[in-house]
């Protein structure tokens, strides 16, 4: 695009003025989109320290109590938040397994709790059983080794 164009006024005077407008215009432009990306940026910290905090929160209450598991986080605030991973146990056979949250194929939007329901155990499912899993933890990293499919 063309820089736009100013018309360049008659008196010296005023062609100075303009000049020194602009400079002051464009200075400013600069600044406050220097402002602005230090201000998200600095949001940006802020959500994800509220998203871990709201996951080390869900964290205690399962480890507490294991209930009520909503509400609970999204699966982009856990992800967000430095907890990509859920550690579930299977409600028959008791096998823990960890799930990758970021991996996962509903929207990020998906509440932690509400993926319950959805979750099977690789041994049961061979066994053609659908029990429903038991939610523990959101964690960082996986806590147990991947069981062979
Ligand atoms: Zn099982």
């Amino acid at each position: 695009m063309a820089p736009k164009y100013h018309p360049t006024p008659l008196s010296g005077g005023d062609r100075k003025a303009l000049a020194k407008e602009l400079g002051k215009a464009r200075a400013m432009a600069s600044m406050l989109a220097t402002q602005s990306a230090e201000m998200r940026a600095k949001g940006e910290a802020m959500i994800q320290q509220a998203d871990r905090l709201l996951c080390e929160s869900w964290n205690e209450r399962m480890w507490s109590d294991g209930e009520p598991i909503h509400p609970s986080p999204t699966i982009d605030q856990a992800v967000n938040g430095g907890f990509p991973w859920l550690e579930i146990r299977c409600g028959r056979c008791k096998t823990p397994s960890d799930v990758d949250l970021a991996a996962m194929k509903h929207p990020p939007t998906t509440f932690v709790h509400d993926l319950a329901s959805r979750l099977r155990c690789r041994k049961c499912a061979k066994a053609g059983r659908r029990p429903s899993a038991t939610l523990l933890q959101l964690t960082w990293q996986p806590r147990h080794p991947r069981t062979e499919p």
